[in-house]
């Protein structure tokens, strides 16, 4: 990827010719590399938000900048437009390409993270020539591109087809995929290694954890429940519902809200039990970094009896409570 050549098209944007002073967010991975945005973008007064962030979802509010670009992540249509912010995807070539003989299914649905979305015309078609047939689908409200997966919300992997290609890093994409659609064979490539990973295992390994803190949670008698003050994030409603329903059943719920979700910022309140009702990517993902149980809304449900535990729910994210703005950004 022309980095650069990124940054001069950024350039020629009329919203960032007008502005005068221009913050700039950054995923974790890339803020080694501010030289070159410090060099192309010295025409402005630039400020790099240092706080960590994971997707459009957090787009910071009340800020004193004229513009906000946000580099690595695509829009989440149904949080409105931003007109005050350019989502720069960086979306990027691969390194391996997909080898058809490597993927042990007659059809399936194709998917991936949003580095690759713009790829996936490309591959579809390359594998349909090879005799597999793909299925190429357009998600929810929340997803920007076909096929793309969030951590929380993968609506473009659901159909009546048996099997789920996904391509990008990592195993939390991917890994949603098969907790929430365990009745799918779920296949990763990733990109950058040529490897790939049939998600089966991972699966399990995770069901068995979720589970464990299901049951912990059955046991448990006070419970944090976490709410998000990240715009894309924020599920008050469902966290009031979670705390009637903990009530309701004898227990003794409070909320709390956070910008990050930390076992730092939890240390302090006296809880059993967390119910986080932010990114589901904290609950899975970080599950470890926590000194006491984290569940979400659905594993809550379970750990109530209210919900049969024979079939995982995944905890996905469509809408939130707020709404950035009026309008929704077009979709490609
Ligand atoms: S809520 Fe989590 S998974 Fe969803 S877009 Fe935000 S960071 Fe990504």
């Amino acid at each position: 990827m022309d980095f650069p050549a990124v940054l001069r098209r950024i350039k020629e944007d009329e919203r960032y010719k007008a502005a005068k002073s221009v913050a700039v967010q950054l995923p974790e991975g890339m803020k080694r590399g501010i030289g070159d945005i410090t060099r192309e973008l010295n025409d402005k007064e630039l400020i790099f938000i240092g706080d960590p962030f994971w997707g459009a979802c957090d787009i910071p509010q009340d800020v004193k900048w004229d513009l906000l670009i946000q580099f690595g992540h695509s829009p989440i249509p149904n949080l409105g437009s931003f007109p005050n912010v350019i989502f720069e995807e960086i979306q990027d070539d691969m390194d391996f390409d997909v080898e058809p003989e490597k993927i042990p299914f007659k059809s399936l649905i194709l998917t991936s993270n949003v580095t690759y979305s713009n790829q996936l015309p490309r591959i579809k078609k390359k594998l349909e020539e090879s005799g597999i047939a793909v299925t190429l689908r357009r998600g929810d409200s929340r997803v920007f591109y076909p096929g793309q997966i969030l951590g929380c919300n993968i609506s473009t992997a659901r159909g009546i087809e048996e099997n789920v290609f996904f391509i990008g890093e990592g195993i939390f994409h991917p890994l949603g995929i098969s907790l929430g659609l365990p009745e799918k064979k779920v296949l990763s490539f990733n990109p950058k290694t040529g490897e790939y990973l049939d998600m089966e295992k991972e699966k399990r390994k995770f069901l068995r954890q979720r589970y464990n803190a299901i049951d912990e949670a059955s046991r448990a008698k006070k419970f944090g429940i976490i709410v998000s003050t990240k715009i894309g994030q924020t599920r008050y409603s469902l966290a009031r519902v979670a705390f009637n329903l903990l009530r309701e059943s004898g227990r003794s719920p409070f909320m709390i809200t956070l910008d990050l979700v930390r076992n730092e910022e939890l240390l302090n309140f006296p809880a059993d039990v967390y119910v986080n009702t932010a990114c589901p990517r904290v609950t899975v993902e970080d599950y470890g970094t926590f000194s006491r149980p984290v569940i979400t809304f659905y594993e809550l449900q379970m750990a109530l009896g209210l919900k049969d535990k024979s079939r995982y729910i995944f905890d996905e994210i469509v809408m939130t409570d707020e709404i950035g703005s009026s309008s929704f950004r077009k979709r490609n």
